[in-house]
């Protein structure tokens, strides 16, 4: 069994309620186990202009299906909740649910298909503040940095300027917006 991190997001709909059903929906399936999911985080968007107010979630899940496999296992999930990937259109859109393979377990992976660990960690306050909650201490297996070392870094870079402002905000699941 491996141990794998998972960013959910959702900017479309209920999105605390596609969240969570998205994840009891990835429990179900016989080679993954649930661990725990971390609170529900609500951003506005980054890198795409929308109204729509993100809620993104990092889960931990542990499984017997390897990295290509459980990104099919994602993919089949978002499609199941309708996500329309619009063919042609660049960039980010509003979707009703986006999931993601932070890490699976120390494995390194750069085709385009599969990038391991995510490439994005360490820019997305979205994900580094649900990983600061569920374990500071985890470490990146490319960059070898802590969880903590790369949030305290993006801080600094929010705080000097040096990318976008990213505001969010931590939730609860049994809040309505
Ligand atoms: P997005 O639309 O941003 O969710 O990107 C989805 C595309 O990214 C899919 O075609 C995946 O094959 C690819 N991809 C590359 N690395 C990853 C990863 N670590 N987790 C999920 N999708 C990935």
């Amino acid at each position: 069994m491996e141990k794998v991190w998972l960013g959910l997001g959702s900017n479309l709909g209920d999105s605390r309620q596609i969240l969570q059903r998205a994840w009891k929906t990835l429990g179900n399936d016989q080679d993954v186990t649930l661990v725990v999911l971390s609170s529900p985080y609500t951003s506005s968007p980054v890198g795409m202009t929308s109204d729509n107010c993100f809620v993104n979630a990092v889960g931990i899940i542990e499984t017997r299906r390897d990295p290509l496999s459980l990104l099919r296992l994602l993919q089949q999930v978002e499609k199941g909740f309708g996500r329309d990937k619009k063919t042609g259109s660049a960039g980010y859109q509003d979707r009703l649910l986006d999931l993601d393979i932070l890490y699976f377990g120390n494995t390194q992976n750069s085709t385009r298909e599969l990038r391991l660990p995510h490439p994005q960690i360490a820019n997305r306050l979205f994900v580094l503040a649900p990983l600061m909650e569920l374990d500071p201490l985890h470490r990146n297996p490319s960059t070898r940095k802590t969880v903590a070392q790369m949030h305290s870094e993006l801080l600094l870079q929010i705080e000097n300027d040096e990318t976008i402002f990213q505001e969010i905000k931590r939730s609860s699941w049994n809040v309505k917006e």
